[in-house]
């Protein structure tokens, strides 16, 4: 069984504490590593290496750094199938979703900040003719980033390549959870020529190691995505040190159906948009609303294509949906489908866990995709983030009706609307309180474009240049003429 061990300073450590915690295949429910319980010493070690690394890092020119993050993303590229295979065992994820999300954007978020430093502007303001003002971006110092388990490689990659592109260095907490592709990806940043202490990973519970990091005097930046709750106790320890903080949350995704859509094109995205990765995608639309008159015939299509989704062993090539991440996180969605009932919801399709599963896979923490009719929008399972392959459908008579249910919810993080009339489709677009809306497709991501949430979905755009902004800190300089 592999031992994982903390990468500070460029070496492979064993945590301050000596002591280990189990991490779970959720497919097999079997033990398959042990990752480090760090806590605030292995924390304090990692930002005092990026504190000295910091040093000459802040100082190495753009060219170089560039040069440095394509190496890190061709090593990526050269280990593709061995990280999809780890980032399966690890998440429970299909093996295909891993090969067609999670490598490629990994690699694609490291090429991508590696060249956007090469392109990056600042301005410049004449004050009539009594001064000169110019604008300068400088790097902070050490961030603190911390991602969650349900894209791994993506959403640290995601945070670490614009950090260290813009001249940062980093301490990474990924999810306690889904540990090996972070630890394949600091070997990675070894082979690959980054300076020890550049990238530094600590593993360990988000209420130690992630506390720690978040509270931590030296460490003036934090990114964060995971859960609302979490990210209030993050804002809560990271605001009185006055940090500069990115919050990317949680979400209650609606989707829109208008009767005047590809409905083909629809059912089929969004079953996509329902149950890839096993709903377990903040991006994710869990509340479906579609226009009355076609609620019966899209309702009918939709069933149908979710009840041909293969549930199986994530490393069979053919699965389209896997196992849920953990048991208590299993607990937790059938604790919503339960609560669906009680709240006088139907279940259409799904609820359950499934029967024949293979061998292997049997004592896996699986869960039938599962739609619900029938509640309305005030219910808990309307309003709360639940995470997993459940989805509701509610029927609606107008724009404005749809609108008021996607905005029912304290959460604004994206959406879907399905329409051919485009006039229809830029109104509801601009009224639906959401970071991203996306029109008859979801999750068609662009690295340029701004991303992140309203509400309580999160504080702060990361993407583009907006995260090299977020990474870096602007000074005006002002020169008397
Ligand atoms: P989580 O909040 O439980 O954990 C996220 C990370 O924070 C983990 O590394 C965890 O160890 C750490 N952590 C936990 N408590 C902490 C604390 N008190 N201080 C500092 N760090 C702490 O979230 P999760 O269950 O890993 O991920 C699922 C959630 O993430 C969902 O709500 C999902 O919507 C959200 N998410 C959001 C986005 C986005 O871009 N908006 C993307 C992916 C996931």
């Amino acid at each position: 069984m592999k031992r994982i061990l903390n990468f500070i300073d460029g070496q492979f450590r064993p945590p301050c504490s000596g002591r280990y915690l189990p991490n779970l295949n959720p497919a097999t429910g079997q033990v398959i590593a042990e990752i480090p319980e760090s806590g605030p010493e292995d924390i304090d070690a990692a930002v005092a290496a990026a504190s000295r690394a910091f040093e000459s890092w802040r100082r190495t020119p753009a060219e170089e750094r560039s040069r440095l993050l394509i190496r890190v993303a061709e090593l990526i590229e050269e280990n593709f199938d061995e990280l999809a295979q780890l980032e399966s065992e690890d998440s429970g994820k299909p093996i295909a979703l891993a090969r067609r999300i999670d490598v490629p954007r990994a690699i694609h978020n490291f090429r991508f900040f590696a060249t956007a430093i090469l392109h990056a502007e600042t301005p410049c303001h004449m004050t009539d003719d009594r001064a000169l003002n110019y604008t300068i971006r400088q790097p902070l110092g050490v961030a603190g980033l911390i991602s969650p388990w349900n894209l791994p490689l993506y959403l640290l990659t995601w945070k670490i390549a614009p950090a260290i592109a813009a001249g940062n260095c980093c301490v990474a907490k990924p999810s306690e959870l889904t540990p090996l592709t972070a630890d394949r990806l600091a070997e990675l940043t070894l082979e690959a020529g980054i300076p020890p202490g550049v990238v530094n990973i600590v593993h360990g519970p988000g209420g130690s190691a992630g506390r720690a990091l978040t509270s931590h005097p030296n460490v003036p930046l934090i990114s964060f995505t995971g859960g609302t709750k979490t990210g209030a106790d993050v804002m809560a320890r990271a605001g009185p040190l006055f940090k500069k903080v990115s919050l990317e949350l949680g979400g209650k995704n609606p989707n829109i159906v208008f009767a005047d859509a590809d409905l083909e094109q629809a059912v089929a995205t969004s079953i996509q948009s329902s149950f890839a990765n096993q709903g377990e995608i903040c991006l994710c639309g869990s509340r479906l609303f579609i226009e009355k008159t076609i609620y019966e015939e899209f309702v009918d299509r939709f069933l149908g294509a979710t009840k041909k989704l293969r549930i199986g062993d994530p490393q069979d090539a053919s699965t389209d949906v896997g196992a849920l991440v953990s048991e208590p996180h299993l607990r937790k969605v059938e604790g919503y489908v339960e609560l669906a009932r009680e709240e006088g919801g139907t279940i259409l399709v799904g609820g359950k866990r499934p029967e024949n599963l293979p061998e292997r896979v049997q004592d896996g923490y699986f869960l039938e995709p599962t739609v619900i009719a029938g509640l309305d929008c005030q219910r808990r399972v309307m309003q709360e983030e639940i995470f997993g392959p459940v989805v509701t459908v509610t029927p609606f008579d107008s724009p404005e009706d749809a609108i008021a249910y996607a905005n029912s919810t304290r959460y604004g993080l994206s959406a879907s609307v399905w329409t051919q009339d485009l006039q229809k489709a830029h109104r509801v677009a601009a009224a639906i309180e959401t970071g991203t809306v996306w029109v008859n497709t979801w999750l068609l991501r662009d690295l340029r474009v701004p991303f992140g949430g309203m509400k309580e979905s999160g504080v702060g755009r990361e993407g583009g240049f907006e995260s090299l902004d977020f990474f870096t800190e602007a000074k005006n300089v002002c020169v008397k003429l």
